[in-house]
């Protein structure tokens, strides 16, 4: 157990996982004044296993605000092209946003590049590796009991569950509450661009082969300016991204599923997509064997509160089980993070002419103002995961409507699949149609919230 006095002038910060979310908290957290925050990962060494990532405009602007943003560099994307996975053919063409400044457009980022960026920006002795949180507990006034796997305690006056989509944290705060296996097998790798420069039509475009039941994802993850100052260059060569999908009735699903980053075998892969047109399968076959790594995806309902025990709060995929679903996912936690940050600051700096003596007091009126920040934070973040759990499911009833109508009008397998992968691509944004999620910048998102409180305030006094 933790011998650590209780000032109660400090507010003690446990984040639990060191993903996007618990990294971002850090860095956001560790700005303010008289906080004590650790940060504990259950893994011996932060490491990303995925592939790459696709940072947008709402990801640029929140890792601007975290002083990362210009360490992490990658493919800019010009044209995404999404094709019938079968025949080869174009079906949808995303432009690069020409009224988007080049900062702020999108490119597809190894994994490792924004986890170095962010990494960077932790303050010194923050983070605790090989630390995997088993339990908390509500102490009432005294905060929150953690307990480790391997023994150790330790007591916070706020917990941050980053802990990713199967979180503890979730589970402690919302027992009801249960992520299930999708039916969507995800694998995932890089290989040198070069292996692949003899098949037309791969790159440098961002291109989708979409078949019945999954799809193969072709990018470049690196600036070519890297390769020009080997002092910034992880690699000697040019990697490419291949990420194929695979799904299944998740009812007829027999197989025990692991979350995140087991190896699999080439067969394993190739073995779904061998209709798809020559120039996947040609791709498919220069993986090497040992290269793929697969991920089952989970999800799980919306939660009502991303908060609980007025000192617990849920960042990133912990609070919005989504899978992945907007490619967005990197943003939504770094989001999360910087919000809180802003919550925290703004009801302490206005506690702060609240004075005490005693620090019976001084615990009581902390202890009030986490559980004030931890209600703007939900107040900010909930309705916007709200706003995304509706989209996917008006979306999905689209998809299983025109399923329904194609089935309707002709058993031609051929058909329906053209049909269904109309109504699919049409969840592709090609342009503004998701700005509240692609263009979203979360520092005006701040100063609306502030603005409105101001206007209730006065409304309140009239
Ligand atoms: C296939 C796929 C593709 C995606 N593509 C994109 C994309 O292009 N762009 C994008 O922005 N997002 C994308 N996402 C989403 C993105 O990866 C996630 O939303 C993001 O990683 C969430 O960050 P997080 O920190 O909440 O969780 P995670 O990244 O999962 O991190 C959680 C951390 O907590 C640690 N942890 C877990 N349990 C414990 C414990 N008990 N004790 C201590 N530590 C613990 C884990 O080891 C891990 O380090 C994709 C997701 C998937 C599945």
């Amino acid at each position: 157990m933790s011998t650590e006095p209780n000032h109660a002038n400090v507010l003690r910060i446990a984040i639990i996982g060191g993903g996007p979310a618990g990294l971002g908290a850090a860095i956001a957290l560790s700005a303010l004044p008289n906080v004590r925050i650790t940060l504990y990962e259950k893994a011996r060494e932060l490491r990303e296993v995925g592939a790459g990532i696709s940072i947008g405009y709402n990801c640029w602007k929140v890792l601007e605000l975290l002083g990362a943003a210009e360490d992490v560099r990658g493919h800019l994307q010009q044209n995404v092209l999404y094709r019938n996975g079968l025949s080869g053919e174009i079906k949808r063409v995303k432009p690069a946003p020409s009224s988007v400044p080049l900062k702020y457009r999108s490119r597809r980022v190894k994994r490792t590049r924004l986890q170095a960026a962010l990494i960077s920006k932790v303050p010194p002795g923050i983070i605790q590796l090989n630390k995997k949180l088993v339990s908390i507990h509500d102490a009432g006034t005294q905060g929150v009991h953690l307990t480790f796997e391997d023994g150790a305690k330790t007591t916070a006056d706020l917990v941050v569950g980053g802990d990713g989509i199967r979180s503890v944290i979730r589970t402690s705060l919302f027992p009801e509450h249960i992520t299930k296996f999708t039916g969507t097998t995800i694998w995932r790798t890089l290989i040198p661009a070069k292996s692949l420069s003899h098949i037309h039509d791969l790159f440098p475009d961002t291109s989708w082969w979409h078949g019945p039941s999954g799809h193969c994802y072709f990018s470049l993850v690196d600036d070519p300016s890297e390769f020009l100052d080997s002092s910034t260059s992880s690699s000697s060569e040019q990697m490419i991204e291949v990420s194929c999908r695979y799904l299944i009735d998740p009812a007829l699903d027999t197989e025990k599923r692991f979350s995140w980053g087991v190896p699999a075998t080439n067969e394993r892969v190739n073995v779904h997509f061998t209709q798809y047109d020559r120039r996947v399968r040609d791709a498919l076959s220069r993986v090497p064997e040992g290269g793929w790594k697969e991920f089952s995806a989970f999800s799980g309902p919306r939660l009502e509160r991303l908060v609980g025990w007025g000192k617990v709060v849920l960042l990133g995929d912990a609070s919005h089980p989504l899978s992945g679903a907007f490619g967005s996912g990197a943003a939504f936690a770094l989001e999360d993070g910087w919000i809180l940050a802003r919550a925290i600051e703004l009801v302490t700096s206005r506690a702060s002419s609240t004075f005490s003596d005693s620090d019976h007091d001084r615990q009581v009126i902390k202890a009030r103002n986490i559980a004030d920040a931890l209600e703007i934070f939900n107040d900010i973040r909930s309705p916007y995961y709200r706003r995304m759990y509706e989209h996917l499911d008006s979306q999905k009833a689209k998809v299983s409507r025109a399923q329904t109508e194609a089935k309707s009008q002709s058993s031609d397998p051929t058909y329906i699949f053209e049909s269904v992968l109309a109504s699919r691509l049409e969840a592709f944004p090609v342009g503004d149609e998701l700005s509240w999620i692609y263009k979203n910048d979360i520092a005006i998102i701040w100063q609306q919230y502030l603005r409105s409180k101001r206007e209730a305030r006065t409304a309140a006094r009239i």
